[in-house]
């Protein structure tokens, strides 16, 4: 910042805020040679019912494989790929790698199931989006029914009459939605009732301590039940232990996910085996 003394200027710069900047800007360049590089892989972690005790589906997780950085998880770079734009192109390989990787799954005699991808709000909205989904589908020959979409209540919720149209959209398309980390943003049950979604995913800051926590224990049966009403199925993330997934299990919710069962992992292919 410059500042007018006497006729001088003086430039006062702050370096803490200068490094970040700087840190920041390699790395948006950094982010722009990986996507051209393709150095973002994808994890899978496995969703299981908790009724059948299956693994019945498996949640994407994008990691940036860069030479120097190491194995980058997204928390570190997805923010800055949301504020540049950079996510637009990002997320479309995302889409693109999951729906072949599940296809040549299927393909090679695994026993189908549905992966879900996770979609930034600044995707969600982007005009083409919906063209986006439909055309990946259409190349990489992977049913609808196979695909889910992971969004937030704050996507949903940012323009609310353009998500009722988007997801009817998907709907008709035969792909699912799921709203995730359900319970930390803005839920409204009047969205819950007029969107369609197929699945809710509570959030883990629910999950973590349901053992002991009670508030927590009734939060998730509340909606879990609630889901119940709008036939929607109810998901929990973060799921560690024997004794959180038992508690679940009585709550009625349907599925599970967590380190319990697996952490992310690159391959799974034993896991998906028939
Ligand atoms: P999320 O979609 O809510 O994914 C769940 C996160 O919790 C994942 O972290 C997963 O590895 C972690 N997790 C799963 N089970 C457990 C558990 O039992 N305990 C604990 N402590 N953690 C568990 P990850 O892979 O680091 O992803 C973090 C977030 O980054 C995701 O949260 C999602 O919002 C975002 N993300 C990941 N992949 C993508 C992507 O391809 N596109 C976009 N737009 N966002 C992504
Ligand atoms: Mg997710
Ligand atoms: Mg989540
Ligand atoms: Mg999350």
């Amino acid at each position: 910042r410059a500042k007018d003394v006497g006729g001088n200027s003086y430039f006062i710069y702050d370096e803490t805020i200068g490094i970040k900047e700087y840190e920041n800007l390699t790395m948006l360049n950094e982010l722009r040679q990986a996507v051209n590089n393709e150095e973002f892989v994808l994890y899978y972690q496995p969703k299981i019912d908790i009724k059948r005790e299956k693994i019945i589906g498996m949640e994407a997780l994008i990691r940036w494989n860069n030479p120097k950085r190491g194995l980058v998880f997204p928390d570190k770079f997805i923010p800055l790929a949301e504020d540049t734009g950079l996510i637009v192109p990002i997320g479309e390989w995302v889409l693109r790698e999951a729906c072949r990787q599940n296809k040549e799954w299927i393909q090679k005699g695994y026993k189908p199931r549905r992966i879900s991808v996770n979609i930034s709000a600044r995707q969600f909205q982007y005009y083409n989006f919906l063209d986006t989904v439909s055309n990946i589908l259409e190349e990489t020959g992977l049913e609808p029914e196979y695909l889910g979409l992971e969004i937030t209540e704050t996507t949903a919720i940012s323009d609310i009459e353009y998500t009722i149209d988007v997801l009817n959209r998907l709907k008709q398309l035969g792909v699912s939605v799921i709203m995730d980390d359900f319970g930390t943003g803005y839920s409204s049950l009047k969205y819950l009732r007029e969107m369609s979604i197929n699945e809710i995913k509570i959030d883990r800051a629910f999950i973590w301590d349901i053992e002991t926590n009670e508030k927590n224990r009734a939060i998730s049966r509340t909606i879990t039940v609630l889901a119940k009403q709008f036939d929607i199925l109810v998901t929990a993330e973060g799921v560690e232990t024997k004794e959180q997934l038992d508690i679940l299990k009585k709550i009625g919710c349907d599925k599970a996910q967590g380190y319990y069962f697996s952490k992310p992992k690159a391959t799974w292919c034993r896991l998906v085996r028939k």
